[in-house]
C-alpha cells in the first residue's frame, strides 16, 4: 500500500533531481536548501560593514565626518526618509546581479531576496507595503521578469509584507553614462506614474530596487510615490555601487 507520505517523498525526490540543492556561486550542495548560499560563499559576499556608521541616504558606510556619504553629497535630493543597502556592488554581488538581470536567471532572486529579508528583519522597520521599482513593459517582456519585483516578492513573502506594483514605467530611459546630475534627473522626468487602482495613502512604504548607483531612478520613483501621500517612505537596495565605479 503506497501512502500519501511516500508519494510526497517521491515527488520531492524528483524535484531535487531536477533542481539540485546547490549554492548559486560555487555550485556546492547546501544544507540550507535549494538555491541557497553555502556558508563559505555567504561569508565572502561583500556585505556593507554594519559595524560602521551608515549613510542615511543610501545605507553605505559613511566615508567622511559629514552626515551623508560622498555619493549622496553629490545628489541634491534624497526624497525618502532613510535608505538602506545590503551589499557593495562589486565582486560576487556584481556578478550575481548581472547574471540575474541579463542571463535569464530569475531563480537568483531567491538567495538574493533572502539577503534583503535578513537585512529587513535585522532593521525591524515599520512597513506596510513594499513597492518594487518597475521596468518598462517592453523591457519586462524581453527579459521575462522584473528582477526588483522578484526580489521584493521573495523578501515580502518571508516577512509577511505585501508587495504592490503601485508605480508603472511609462517611458524608456536613454543611456545615463556620461551624463551629469541634472541631465540624469531630466531624462527620468515623466518616465514613472502612479497606478490609479492602488492607494498608498497613509501607508508606510518601502521602495525596493536591485542597485543604487547615483540614485536618480529611485529619486524619480520616490517623487511619484510621494504623490500618493504615504505615511512614510524608506528605500532599500540589494547593492550599492561603491564610489570608484
Ligand atoms: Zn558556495
Ligand atoms: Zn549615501
Amino acid at each position: 500500500m503506497v501512502t500519501i507520505r511516500q508519494i510526497k517523498k517521491f515527488f520531492i525526490h524528483l524535484f531535487n533531481l531536477a533542481v539540485p540543492l546547490s549554492c548559486p556561486l560555487c555550485g556546492a550542495e547546501t544544507e540550507a536548501g535549494f538555491n541557497s548560499f553555502c556558508p563559505e560563499c555567504y561569508r565572502k559576499l561583500p556585505f556593507i560593514d554594519d559595524t560602521q556608521p551608515a549613510c542615511p541616504g543610501c545605507g553605505g558606510v559613511l566615508d567622511s565626518a559629514l552626515a551623508v556619504c560622498s555619493l549622496c553629497l553629490n545628489e541634491s535630493e534624497r526624497p525618502w526618509q532613510r535608505g538602506y543597502s545590503v551589499l557593495e556592488y562589486r565582486d560576487s554581488a556584481r556578478q550575481l546581479v548581472s547574471v540575474m538581470k541579463y542571463s535569464n536567471s530569475p531563480e537568483l532572486a531567491r538567495p538574493l531576496g533572502n539577503l534583503l529579508a535578513e537585512k529587513l528583519t535585522e532593521l525591524a522597520l515599520d512597513i506596510d507595503v513594499i513597492v518594487p521599482v518597475p521596468l518598462h513593459f517592453w523591457r519586462q517582456c524581453t527579459r521575462g521578469y522584473n528582477q526588483s519585483q522578484l526580489l521584493a516578492e521573495v523578501a515580502g513573502k518571508r516577512l509577511g509584507i505585501p508587495v504592490v506594483n503601485a508605480v508603472k514605467r511609462i517611458g524608456l530611459r536613454s543611456r545615463q553614462a556620461g551624463r551629469n546630475r541634472q541631465e540624469r534627473h531630466r531624462s527620468l522626468k515623466g518616465i514613472f506614474a502612479l497606478r490609479s487602482d492602488i492607494s498608498l495613502e497613509g501607508k508606510r512604504v518601502l521602495l525596493l530596487d536591485d542597485v543604487i548607483t547615483t540614485g536618480a531612478t529611485l529619486t524619480a520613483v520616490s517623487r511619484v510615490v510621494l504623490k500618493g501621500k504615504p505615511a512614510s517612505l524608506q528605500v532599500i537596495t540589494l547593492a550599492r555601487t561603491p564610489r570608484k565605479f
